[in-house]
């Protein structure tokens, strides 16, 4: 939960910091004042690498400005006039000199990053004069009439809200009538026609002209930086990732250098290792001729940057050919890089007239697998070690790599291919809007988003589909980057899918497939296919077991799982389960098999009726246990005795009460009577838990002889096994007296003599206040986060979903503390239950068997309260033991 607000502190007297000409007055530790790319900036500047000049406006500017109602602090200007007198003398042109004009780009930059959320403006500083002082000093005026036209159709967008499509309309229009395909076919004189026309465009929209004036352009172009902080989708991306909205942006004033001057001219994005596989090789798109934007915005189909990375790319020259000297410049580059920042980074370059210059770094986002693969690599070359290698691995995206996976074997009907942009597998039906993604996803249908191409705009859409499929956009789009950081399957670029979105249907191998109809995309290879694909369990040798076997070296809490099927606890046997912490018996009462004697015995009258239906229970109830005990060979199995109201089992329709009626001897209507009389107003807080055993104690008694009959005839086989004996739900030392007196006559009557340990869950705040004397006669505790949480905040877990998200949005809580513990309510009470119960019991075992032990942040917790193990769901056990190794890592017990 949040603590209550800190005082704002003082905002800082420096406002702007310069960079440029190797040296530069911020530093990569300022990451929070400077934002991750103006840190970076001033750090690339700082190694030596030719970075254009410019200056950060910091982060705090933001939020004064926020603060202060959007209005820019008084300091402000006069830094900003100072830091573009610094890059005027740095690259010798003056902003809005007619006759050798300096012009600069304007972009935003948070502390973490946020690709293609907020807005950024290129070629801010050009107007009617400046742009023929450009043509004349480059001598190069179509060049010069292409820049104003990009800077006028951005400014206009971003800055003014004339949107772009009435820019990209005109700009079809005349190559329609020029009969050009391409943008680089139009000549000078066209694009001063179409610069003529954006600006009459503007004057209609607006009713005033477009600015002349550069300090207006700079103004306006950081003003509307600072309001991309709140637009809807960064808002969304922020509450996606847990981004605080009162960071801010900072924004970045940099000199121009232009990819787009000519054919020795270049932009490209590059990765120093692969982000899909984690391939140690230089990996990146290029493209000649052309701007910053518009390799990322997949409009042109860009090159490869190495002769390796054609396999992939189709037959495009890539940059080792077409500029040897400049692509050698830059691998020497990136090498020095990834040396200085010790992990795979994401660039961006440019090269003007084979000047090669480095826009931006930072550490590149990643699959999971590249995750893994490059911390194994990296800790083989020596550059970083084990400790850091388990540190950096998020331990949530392991998720990606533990889901199944496309049978090679599958009949498959593939009907396009596509760019292997971000891997795993996905089946849906097909949309074409990111809005018909989310309903459809709120209907819990899985669908594929189909778009042409997506942009920030869809993110929402991106989220709710299983895959994302793209007509246009390479390795480098928009589509790509965002699925590798959800870890969602994508395929982009599949250039021979025809997309018709007002018939909504896409044309692909002879076929047309509608919305609605189910498609399979393998993102690792790029294929799309018709239908639903068969599926294999995933492979977990490799870098995967190697990260896992450094885990298992530094953890020093133990990983359960909570499993009550054999398939469930062989699983999470297999992902390393050291022992079950949670068999929740009633999930056994619901098999076909026995759910009748179940009702039976809730529906008896008397004693008598009762035991004998719980004489039907016993021998299945025993076999189930056998199989679990068999399977967890060697570990602690834990087991809970029942926990739900009654009132859970009984029978729904007239048909099933028949069953039940006929099954005891009795009239239908006492099966109604007694589903009337068993009816609970508030069932989580009522006839529940130990509470039954109080009531009934020949249930539990049955479960008790189950267990230890079947734990006998395991042990007899030879194996080993450890029954810890769970009773749920208790508040009172006698509770639990009396209970555990129930199962120990059980364990004598079943002639079981073996070790066998009794102990309670920890689910009600008062069970937590009076674990001193609870511990009297428990063995163990284990932590019932998901009742406790309900319990402590009063919420109930069913009920917060409607409305968390809104707490969150409104800052009421920070996270949902059903997925992460609330630490000072709830891990207040398991922090002093653990203190109360281990003064009455040193080295009670402590454990965690609520949802909070498959969640990073909570894991984290446990480690600081000393918990001995936590569990979890299967699928979650690789995660726990990552995370508890990093939880050991940053917390040694
Ligand atoms: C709990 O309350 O945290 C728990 C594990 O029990 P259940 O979820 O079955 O109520
Ligand atoms: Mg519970």
């Amino acid at each position: 939960m949040k603590s209550s607000a800190a005082k704002k502190p003082e905002l800082a007297q420096k406002l702007v910091y310069s960079f440029g000409d190797g040296s530069a007055e911020g530093s990569a530790k300022m990451k929070n004042e400077l934002g991750g790319k103006g840190a970076n900036l001033a750090d690339m500047c700082q190694l030596g690498l030719p970075v254009p000049p410019g200056f950060t406006v910091t982060t705090d500017v933001c939020v004064a400005y926020y603060d202060a109602g959007k209005h820019f602090p008084e300091a402000l200007a006069a830094q900003v006039e100072e830091g573009v007198a610094k890059i005027e003398a740095a690259v010798g042109r003056r902003f809005g000199d007619a006759s050798n004009p300096l012009l600069v780009s304007v972009r935003s930059g948070a502390r973490a990053s946020m690709p293609g959320m907020m807005d950024t403006i290129l070629n801010l500083g050009l107007n009617d004069a400046t742009v023929e002082g450009l043509a004349a000093k480059t001598g190069n005026a179509r060049f010069a009439y292409d820049s104003y036209r990009r800077f006028i159709q951005m400014y206009a967008d971003v800055v003014l809200g004339v949107d772009h499509d009435h820019f990209e309309d005109l700009l079809d229009l005349m190559k329609n009538e020029r009969e050009v395909a391409l943008d680089t076919d139009l000549t000078e004189a066209d694009l001063k026609e179409l610069v003529a026309q954006y600006k009459e465009k503007v004057q209609q929209a607006l009713g005033t002209p477009f600015p002349q004036d550069v300090h207006e352009q700079l103004w306006g172009a950081i003003r509307a930086v600072f309001d991309s902080w709140m637009n809807p989708r960064a808002i969304t991306y922020r509450n996606l990732h847990d981004i605080p909205a009162e960071w801010g942006t900072a924004v970045n004033v940099q000199s121009m250098v232009f990819g787009n001057m000519g054919n020795d001219c270049a932009t490209g994005v590059a990765f120093t290792r692969n982000p899909s596989t984690g391939e140690k090789m230089f990996y990146g798109e290029f493209l000649v001729n052309a701007q910053g934007e518009d390799v990322v915005a997949g409009i042109r189909t860009p090159q490869p940057l190495t002769i390796a990375g054609k396999a992939e790319g189709g037959d495009l020259p890539s940059m080792e050919e077409v500029m040897p000297d400049v692509f050698a410049e830059l691998v020497a580059i990136y090498k020095k890089m990834e040396a200085h920042y010790r992990d795979m980074q994401d660039i961006e370059f440019t090269v003007e007239n084979r000047k090669l210059w480095m826009l931006q770094t930072r550490n590149g986002k990643r699959t999971a697998k590249a995750s893994m693969k490059i911390a194994v690599d990296m800790v083989a070359e020596k550059l970083i070690t084990k400790e850091e290698a388990l540190l950096r691995i998020d331990p949530l995206a392991l998720d990606q790599l533990l889901h199944p996976t496309l049978d090679p074997n599958a009949k498959k009907q593939v009907i396009a291919k596509g760019l292997p942009a971000s891997p795993g597998a996905a089946s849906g039906k097909v949309v074409f809007t990111a809005e018909d993604a989310e309903s459809a996803n709120a209907r819990n249908e899985k669908v594929i988003l189909v778009r042409i191409e997506t942009s920030p705009e869809d993110i929402h859409g991106m989220h709710a589909a299983r895959g994302i499929l793209t007509a246009r956009g390479g390795m480098t789009s928009h589509a790509a980057v965002v699925a590798r950081g959800m870890g969602k399957c994508c395929v982009s670029g599949a250039g021979d899918i025809r997309i018709n979105y007002a018939r909504k249907e896409f044309a692909a191998g002879g076929l047309t497939v509608r919305e609605g109809e189910i498609i399979t995309l393998n993102g690792s290879t790029g294929e799309v296919m018709l239908g639903e694909v068969a599926t294999v369990q995933p492979n977990l040798s490799g870098d995967f077991a190697t990260i896992m076997g450094w885990a298992d070296e530094v953890r020093t809490l133990k990983v359960r799982t909570n499993a009550e099927t054999p398939l469930d606890a062989k699983t999470a046997r297999e992902f390393g389960a050291e022992g079950i912490g949670l068999c929740r018996t009633e999930h056994m009462f619901f098999e076909a098999d026995r759910i009748t004697a179940v009702r039976e015995m809730i529906i008896a009258e008397t004693l008598k009726a009762r035991e004998a239906a719980l004489a039907k229970l016993l021998p299945v109830q025993r076999a189930d246990f056998v199989e679990i005990f068999r399977i967890m060979d060697g570990l602690p199995v834990t087991i809970r005795l029942l926990d739900p109201p009654l009132h859970e089992f009984l029978p729904h329709n007239e048909a099933e009460m028949q069953e039940v009626a006929d099954g005891a001897g009795v009239p239908i209507d006492a099966v109604k009577y007694r589903a009337a009389q068993l009816h609970e107003a508030n069932p989580m807080l009522g006839h529940r838990g130990c509470r039954l055993g109080i009531t009934y104690p020949e249930i539990y008694a049955m479960q008790a002889r189950a267990l230890f009959e079947a734990a006998k005839q395991v042990a007899a086989e030879g194996k080993t096994v450890l029954p810890e004996i769970m009773i749920p739900l208790v508040m009172t030392r006698k509770e639990l007296q009396l209970m555990k007196a129930v199962v120990d006559a059980q364990a004598k009557e079943a002639g079981f003599t073996a070790p066998y340990q009794v102990g309670t869950m920890i689910e009600l705040p008062r069970a937590a206040l009076r674990a001193g004397e609870i511990a009297e006669h428990a063995e163990f505790f284990s932590f019932g986060t998901n009742d406790l949480t309900q319990t402590t905040l009063g919420i109930s877990r069913d009920d917060a979903a409607s409305f968390i998200e809104d707490y969150k949005r409104k800052g009421v809580i920070e996270s949902d503390p059903f997925v992460t513990l609330d630490q000072d309510g709830v891990g207040e009470l398991i922090r002093l239950a653990a203190e109360r119960g281990r003064a009455t019991r040193a080295g009670i075992k402590l454990g965690i068997c609520g949802e909070h032990g498959g969640d990073p942040a909570s894991i984290g917790f446990c480690q600081r309260v000393g918990l001995s193990y936590v569990s979890c769901s299967p699928y979650r056990v690789p995660i726990a033991r990552l995370a508890a190794a990093q939880a050991a890592l940053r917390d040694p017990q």
